[in-house]
């Protein structure tokens, strides 16, 4: 999996500061210059007048602001599996790869056993790797390689026979659906800052799974560089709240 930052809103927390000053003033945040907007917030600076405005607003629950920001990713490589569970968020927006366009003809059948096409999940491989719902078989070497034989042979065979289809002159649309759930595939997302704090609510917690997990820890290193401020505030502060139904 790749993640990478395709565009995002300049200066997102001067933007969270003038929609939130806004509510407070008396006077038009669009007519006036950034410091005069903050000059009654509490801080020597303006970095800390912004600090003292934005943890404020997350530690009293005000996110309206928040969804000013905007932020668009690009994905690489993900499950569909890990694709069906992150468009369940209906805050965000999405372009998702067409199976029905794109033909992975191309792809050598050998190079899906070492994870090209298809996501290898480590529980294929790794004999310590602990699950949830994790099954009460016995596991020693002998038992992990036949898993990944099994799980190598299946994937294998999958794209083989989806390749046979297409060169019998199967549409594409309707050749994929003997591939694996585990099929990769690239997206476009975009979210605005509030919306990102509820998907690692939901996302980046324990209990999501490891390929989610990992998708959403790389959107929230790129989310610490782009709104450094918030960011850093919900790692510290808020991240691994439980039952929040959405920041
Ligand atoms: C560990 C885990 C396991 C899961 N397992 C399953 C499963 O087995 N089956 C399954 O179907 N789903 C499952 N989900 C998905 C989950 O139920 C949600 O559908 C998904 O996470 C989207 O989050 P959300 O409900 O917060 O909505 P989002 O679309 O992210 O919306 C954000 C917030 O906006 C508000 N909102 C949005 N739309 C509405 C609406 N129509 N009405 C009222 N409020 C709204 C809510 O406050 C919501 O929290 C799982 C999620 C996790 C994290």
């Amino acid at each position: 999996m790749e993640v990478t930052l395709l565009e995002a809103t300049e200066d997102p927390e001067e933007l969270i500061c003038k929609g939130a000053r806004n509510d407070y003033s008396d006077e038009f945040v669009g007519g006036q210059s950034f410091e005069a907007t903050m000059e009654t917030v509490e801080g020597d600076t303006l970095e800390a007048k912004k600090e003292t405005l934005i943890g404020h607003l997350l530690d009293h629950g005000h996110f309206g602001p928040f969804e000013h920001p905007q932020i668009t990713f690009a994905v690489e490589g993900v499950s569909r599996s890990c694709m069906a569970q992150i468009t369940r968020h209906r805050h965000v927006s999405f372009d998702v790869q067409s199976m029905r366009y794109v033909a992975f003809d191309d792809v050598d059948p050998a190079d899906v056993r070492e994870g090209e096409m298809v996501v290898i999940p480590p529980s294929a491989t790794d004999p310590d790797w602990v699950g949830r719902n994790q099954q009460s078989v016995q596991v020693d070497e002998e038992t992990v390689e036949e898993r990944a034989e099994i799980f190598r042979d299946t994937i294998e065979d999958a794209v083989e026979s989806y390749q046979q289809l297409l060169d019998l002159g199967m549409p594409p649309e309707d050749a994929r659906f003997v591939l694996p759930i585990g099929t990769k595939v690239n997206m476009v997302m975009s979210m605005n800052a509030r919306m990102l704090m509820h998907v690692a609510d939901m996302r980046a917690a324990a209990d999501a799974q490891w390929e989610i997990r990992g998708l959403t820890e790389d959107l929230l290193d790129i989310a610490a560089d782009w709104c450094p401020i918030t960011f850093d505030h919900y790692e510290r502060e808020m991240k691994n709240r439980k039952n929040r139904l959405a920041p």
